[in-house]
């Protein structure tokens, strides 16, 4: 029996962020992860290209890891937000917005070697993998495991279990916490390319964002030229679009995004991801909390997903490291309550607004078409309003958690000197 402070199911790209955002405050954690070290096909750490906000590259800069991810991150400058064939669009840029970048893209395997590493090299965190829970007791005082490592069974005891296991959770389902859930009947086909030659007119580090009739298209900028493209389909054209050649595929890309990047070549293998929206109706229960895409799997329209499991980590770390201080129950009252009361009002607003955005946007219907458009318009128009969409997509709007702020969570010894941060 291996008695732990904290068991974390699922070493993805949130709970091995969860991990390591703790390593240096003297808490011992257990993490428990399905796949097997070093598999090339990881479902967390995989091809996907993220748009990290600031308020995320901040929060990995919180948890020293920014100096390894930020080689493989390209920042992004601008957002050009526009409707196929209409003349609204929107325009976000760094510049006006006072900061150094909006975000930052980065591949989320680059990323997940980044965690995996500095997992690997802390003595406080134990990686069990491949890990399966077999068993689950939660009593009054602990939460009893029994879990399945490479055919062995290992019995752990915890004060509190965070289920980061994604967006099909067996923990959440095993223990019949509710969900809302809809299926967007979309998928998102996710490539690389590079263009060959970027026309003057459009400047660095632009990220676009483009709504089509049949959803939005994203052409996301990445370090050695490429561009990370995220298109979204209806489930029924996924199938063709994946068989397509290279070259048929560039020029199907080409016509559908125009000519804003010149001509788009070298696409890389293509994959889907299935579209839904869940949100969990319930993020606690005694001893236990979801994080991530167990608590909440968004639409990727405007890619804020993994951001959402950022700040939930930020925050987490925050109160686990309050409690510890003060003697406090980690599964307890304590850690439980502030986090559903400051996490859930976060999660419904960017489920909603990425909700709203995808739904919206793929209304043939002439007066919504209208709508939108003036929408975008008045958004590139009204600077506050823009301002106001631009602090929010980055992740610097509402409470802002030490890590959030590009500061470590603090360990319970006295605290260090604050760092100073170089994503600002
Ligand atoms: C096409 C696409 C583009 C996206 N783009 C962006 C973007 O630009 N910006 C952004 O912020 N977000 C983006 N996202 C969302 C982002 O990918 C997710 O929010 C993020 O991957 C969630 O991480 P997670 O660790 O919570 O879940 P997952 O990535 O699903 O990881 C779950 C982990 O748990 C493990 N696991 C599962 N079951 C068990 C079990 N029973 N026991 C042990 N381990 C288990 C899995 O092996 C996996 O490692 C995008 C998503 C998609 C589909």
């Amino acid at each position: 029996m291996h008695d732990t402070d904290l068991v974390i199911i699922g070493g993805g790209l949130v709970g091995a962020s969860l991990a390591v955002a703790l390593a240096e405050t003297g808490l011992r954690i257990t993490v428990v992860e399905a796949t097997a070290a070093d598999t090339p096909a990881h479902p967390s750490y995989d091809e996907r290209v993220i748009a990290l906000s600031l308020g995320s590259a901040r929060i990995f800069e919180g948890m020293g890891l920014w100096s390894a991810i930020a080689p493989a991150a390209a920042p992004i400058q601008q957002v050009h937000v526009s409707d196929r064939g209409h003349c609204g669009f929107a325009h976000l840029a760094a510049a006006d917005e006072g900061v150094p970048a909006l975000g930052y893209v980065a591949s989320a395997r680059a990323m997940g070697a980044a965690l995996s590493a500095r997992m690997a090299a802390s003595p406080r965190i134990e990686v069990l993998r491949p890990g399966r829970l077999q068993g689950l007791q939660i009593t009054k005082q602990r939460v009893h495991l029994e879990v399945a490592v490479a055919g062995a069974s290992r019995l752990l005891t915890a004060a509190l279990l965070v289920a980061a296991d994604g967006g099909e959770s067996a923990v959440r389902k095993r223990l019949g916490l509710k969900t809302r859930a809809r299926d967007y009947g979309h998928d998102a086909i996710v490539a690389t390319v590079t263009p060959q030659r970027i026309p003057t007119a459009t400047r660095p580090g632009t990220a676009f964002e483009r709504f089509t009739d049949s959803g939005p298209l994203a052409l996301l900028p990445m370090t050695e030229g490429r561009y990370g493209v995220v298109w979204t389909a209806p489930r029924h054209e996924t199938a063709d679009i994946l068989n397509l050649s290279d070259e048929a595929f560039s020029a199907a890309l080409q016509r559908r995004f125009g000519n804003r990047l010149g001509e788009l070549t070298r696409p890389s293998r293509r994959h889907a991801y299935p579209l839904r929206l869940m949100l969990a109706r319930q993020l606690t229960r005694a001893r236990l909390l979801l994080i991530g895409n167990a608590a909440h799997t968004l639409h990727p329209v405007a890619g804020q997903g993994f951001n959402l499991g950022l700040r939930d980590v930020a925050e987490l770390a925050d109160l686990l490291v309050d409690a510890q201080r003060t003697a406090k129950d980690l599964g307890g009252p304590a850690v439980l309550g502030p986090y559903r009361r400051r996490r859930a009002p976060d999660h419904a607003l960017i489920a909603g607004l990425t909700d709203g955005l995808a739904r919206l946007f793929v209304n043939p219907w002439g007066p919504v078409r209208a709508g939108r458009n003036l929408g975008l318009l008045g958004l590139d128009l009204v600077p506050m309003a823009r301002h106001q969409l631009a602090r929010r997509f980055m992740g610097l709007s509402g409470r802002q958690p030490r890590l959030t702020r590009g500061l470590p969570a603090e360990s319970a010894l006295p605290p260090a000197p604050a760092a100073t941060t170089q994503p600002r």
